[in-house]
């Protein structure tokens, strides 16, 4: 397959970048993601997705949109309040890319479900607001070797990690078990511009695996990108794998 005039057109500013090219272009066209959770996160990782031509989104969160959602989830806006978010997210990606195919789940993601979802797609990004999630999307993905994208904001602050399984650190390196007691958004609040921050990360991550230009650390680290929004500062966090995660059964030596 070879781009057209209007995908030449549409990617220009994409395949000048070295070491994309119509090669790449063509690679994310074939790709399918699935992006979990449509809010803070997963509007402008979807949005960026959809934008530079990756062929098929997953769309999953089973919730409809609030009016106190639109201050950060910038896929919905006023008059989508009471829609699904599903619809609402999937209206507004294909406006932006009509080459967009898009597959809709208005469900949680649950263990009954998630393997089967997740084997569909090659890459996912976690962009739900809860740690039971985040820690399912890490066992699934492991389990199933897919990498995949996973952020958490609070406040004027947020981090995120990108793990390819067997290759760099997963969630479970960096945080064994999902710690108690730590405040939500809805009570610390959280400015919308900070998982436009984080949600971009998220996206240029998988964009970056799908083009083949993520490398993994010599020793299997993972790193974990810490946003700063007092201070306007990225801090990067070297994790080392741990042997005794679970994720060290698919590492091809331990
Ligand atoms: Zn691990």
């Amino acid at each position: 397959m070879s781009l057209s005039e209007n995908q030449r057109a549409r990617y220009l500013r994409n395949v000048l970048i070295p070491g994309f090219g119509e090669v790449g272009q063509e690679s994310l066209a074939n790709a399918r993601v699935l992006v979990v959770g449509l809010g803070g996160l997963g509007s402008p990782a979807a949005y960026y997705l959809a934008a530079a031509g990756v062929g098929t989104l997953g769309l999953m969160d089973a919730d409809t949109v609030e009016v106190s959602n639109l201050q950060r989830q910038i896929l919905h806006t006023t008059a989508d309040i009471g829609r699904p978010k599903t619809e609402s997210a999937r209206e507004k990606l294909t406006a932006l890319n009509p080459e967009l195919k898009t597959e809709t789940f208005a469900s949680r993601l649950t263990s009954g479900n998630a393997a089967d979802l997740i084997v569909a797609f090659d890459a996912v990004v976690e962009a739900t607001d809860n740690f039971e999630a985040e820690f399912l999307i890490n066992d699934t993905c492991v389990s199933l070797k897919k990498p995949f994208a996973t952020a958490g904001i609070l406040s004027l602050s947020g981090q995120a990690q990108f793990v390819v399984p067997g290759q760099s650190a997963c969630l479970r390196c960096v945080l064994p078990e999902a710690p108690e007691g730590v405040p939500t958004t809805a009570e610390l609040g959280v400015l919308g511009a900070i998982p436009g921050v984080l949600g971009s990360l998220e996206a240029a991550e998988v964009i970056r695996w799908l083009l083949g230009m993520w490398e993994p650390q010599p020793d299997g680290a993972g790193l974990v990108h810490g946003f700063d929004g007092d201070a306007v500062r990225l801090r990067t966090v070297r994790v080392p794998r741990r042997t005794d995660c679970l994720c060290a059964s698919v590492w091809s030596t331990t």
